[in-house]
């Protein structure tokens, strides 16, 4: 239970890619679970290693509880770090590897026993003790890991893309495995991740990293709702952006006149709304009719992309709501005025 304050970090490799991180500011709330989110190359295991004390900074500051941190050695912070790559030492047992930190510690042979065969449990591993690393699944190495971190009872727990490697499945089971383990012992954690989908289902907050700056750092229905600008709704999957005019609760575009739920003012800017908010057939409001041009099946979901004169709209439809759509064919749609969403 520690709060995480970061403060201005900057950090630049001189590779002659730009800077890594530029001006980070967090603030982590004691217990919270708080995804970094962001593409390759963004700068989170940066971040991440900043905060562990794996490198310095250029310039900022890290506090833990109000303590600044960055002059303590790594294993003097009580923040652990969990790799992509799990990293158990190859010639020790399960149970050797997981107890390893409290051996260092010097904590006493029966009680680590005791705290491992806990940690095997909570991990759900029982009797996986006595393996070997080389004896273990993807996942399982994974989750010994995950033992081995909390063993420590970190003041913060870091975890850079643990899930990445794993298969889908696996990946929902670690995924609520990771969360259970964190509501129950509420250990301040941060994990990197590049799945927006990942970074929702897991986090009470998410940090958006995009080249180095943190660009909205929110409840994740925030990223779908209020983005704070083109590039965030984009990276959360908005593909229809309208330039125009708004006017109050008016919004021009090649469109024409659309109504909007509240007003925004009188300047330049653009619209945008989420492929699952478009509605089929005529509204209240916002009504329009204009020619598939494609229609592809996802799975779960139908991607449909109507011209409505010479405007692509992108919609994302129940399959069963797509049912005998077709390229050429008349569609009528609307854009409810609650789910369009103004940038300046
Ligand atoms: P992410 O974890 O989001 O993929 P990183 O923090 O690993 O991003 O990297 C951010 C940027 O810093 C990238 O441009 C990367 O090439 C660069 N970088 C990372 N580590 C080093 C390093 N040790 N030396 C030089 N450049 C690095
Ligand atoms: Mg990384």
């Amino acid at each position: 239970m520690t709060q995480i304050s970061v403060t201005r970090l900057c950090k630049d490799y001189a590779a002659g890619e730009g800077p890594a991180l530029r001006n980070l500011s967090l603030d982590v709330n004691s217990g919270e679970m708080v995804a970094l989110l962001g593409p390759s190359g963004s700068g989170k295991t940066t971040a991440l290693k900043i905060l562990g004390g794996l490198i310095a900074p250029d310039s900022g500051q890290v506090q833990f509880d109000g303590k600044p941190v960055l002059h303590l050695a790594p294993d003097r912070r009580g923040a652990v770090m969990v790799f992509q790559n799990p990293l158990l030492f190859p010639y020790m047992t399960v149970a050797e590897n997981i107890g390893f930190g409290l051996r260092m510690r010097g904590v006493a042979r029966n009680t680590i026993r005791d705290r491992v065969e806990d940690m095997l449990a909570a991990v759900r591993l029982p009797g996986f003790g006595p393996r070997r690393p080389s004896e273990l699944s993807g996942g399982q190495a994974q989750r010994v890991a995950l033992a081995r971190a909390l063993i420590l009872h970190p003041a913060l727990l870091l975890l850079d893309e643990p899930l990445s490697s794993l298969d889908t499945h696996l990946r929902a089971d670690m995924q609520d495995l990771i969360c259970a383990l964190q509501k129950e012992t509420r250990i301040t954690t941060i994990f990197v991740t590049h799945d927006q989908a990942e970074a929702v289902a897991m986090a009470d907050r998410v940090a958006l990293l995009l080249d180095g700056s943190l660009r909205q750092f929110d409840e994740p229905t925030a990223f779908f709702r209020t983005p704070v600008d083109i590039d965030v709704a984009r990276f959360f999957g908005a593909t229809t952006f309208l330039p125009g005019h708004v006017r109050a609760n008016i919004f021009d575009c090649a469109l024409g006149p659309l109504s909007l739920s509240h007003v925004w003012g009188n300047r330049p800017a653009t619209a945008t709304i989420r492929p699952e908010a478009i509605r089929l057939g005529p509204g209240t409001a916002n009504t329009f009719t204009g020619t598939i041009r494609t229609c592809q099946f996802l799975g779960t979901q139908t991607a449909v992309t109507v011209d409505v004169a010479d405007t692509p709209l992108r919609l994302s439809l129940p399959p069963d709501q797509a049912a005998g759509l077709a390229p050429g064919q008349p569609l009528t749609l609307h854009l409810p005025p609650d789910a369009l969403w103004i940038f300046p």
